[in-house]
């Protein structure tokens, strides 16, 4: 069998068991099984695949169609332009965590402490660790498996980020440091709200990331309670938010004295970033 042919199977596969972008993903998980790249399977689709490679297709393919995302069936996303390992133990780092990132860089400068709450792969923290000079990185998870693949993704990422593991600020007891930044992508879906996401995300990717309470704001509300002992007077504080929580988590920060509070929108005209500064007292 050829791998043009082979390929047709896998994306028919997928198509049949409602995977969007069948196509797509056939493609990739070829390329993963080939351990190739796109442009090899373009030039040389007409090559001939060992039984071997047939089987692991199948394989990978037979997974992607039982609506396992593919990340975690490649084992990796791409983030910032970076690699980072990923397990059904963290949430996939999605591209609209970007902005926060983006918004995180204008706000940061070289050399200062910056703690990433909920930090899952510690995608956030590794790429702003990689993209400024000689930050005092520390990221926090609750999650202990999620801790030891962060730092699996500093260390390949060639960055020196200190990761703990317990509940948001519980973690630091024993530093008592104080922060120039905080930022987080926290857990942000409302109870009642997690039965209708897609199938990939609501039975594959951790409950514990998705979360957000009852009301899908609890951990904005901890966190920015939290912050009157560890964030530096003058000091930003940056989250990701759902679309429709730029208002709510506003008003928490401005109750606490918050400063400039703004809502940043993403690539596609949602709120999706709320900053704002602690004032100097
Ligand atoms: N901070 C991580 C990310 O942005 C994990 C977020 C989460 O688990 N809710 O991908």
């Amino acid at each position: 069998m050829t791998i043009n042919e082979l390929r047709s199977r896998g994306v028919r596969c997928l198509e049949d068991a409602g995977i969007d972008d069948a196509a797509t993903d056939a493609a990739l998980l070829m390329e993963y099984t080939l351990k190739t790249d796109r442009n090899h399977i373009l030039a040389y689709g007409n090559d001939e695949v060992s039984d071997k490679q047939a089987d692991d297709y199948d394989a990978l393919i037979k997974r992607r169609a039982e609506h396992i995302p593919l990340q975690y069936i490649t084992g990796h996303q791409e983030f910032m332009g970076l690699d980072f390992e990923v397990s059904e133990d963290v949430l996939i780092p999605r591209l609209d965590t970007e902005c926060l990132v983006e918004e995180a860089m204008i706000e940061i400068e070289d050399g200062m402490r910056v703690l990433d709450l909920c930090t899952g792969t510690g995608c956030i923290i590794i790429s702003l660790a990689r993209y400024k000079n000689d930050l005092k990185a520390v990221g926090v998870d609750i999650s202990g498996k999620a801790v030891e693949i962060a730092a699996r993704n500093s260390e390949s990422n060639g960055v020196e980020v200190c990761f703990l593991q317990g509940d948001l600020y519980e973690a630091l007891d024993d530093i008592g440091d104080r922060y120039d930044a905080i930022i987080s992508n926290p857990p942000y879906i409302a109870g009642a709200v997690i039965d209708t996401l897609m199938e990939e995300v609501r039975d594959h990717e951790p409950l514990i990331a998705l979360c957000g309470g009852e009301d899908g704001l609890e951990f904005y509300r901890r966190i920015i309670d939290g912050a009157d002992s560890h964030l530096v007077p003058g000091g930003v504080i940056l989250f990701e938010i759902g679309y429709d929580q730029g208002e709510a988590v506003s008003d928490m920060l401005r109750e606490h004295g918050y400063s400039d509070v703004k809502v940043i929108k993403d690539l596609a005209g949602l709120d999706r970033v709320v900053k704002a500064h602690r004032p100097f007292l």
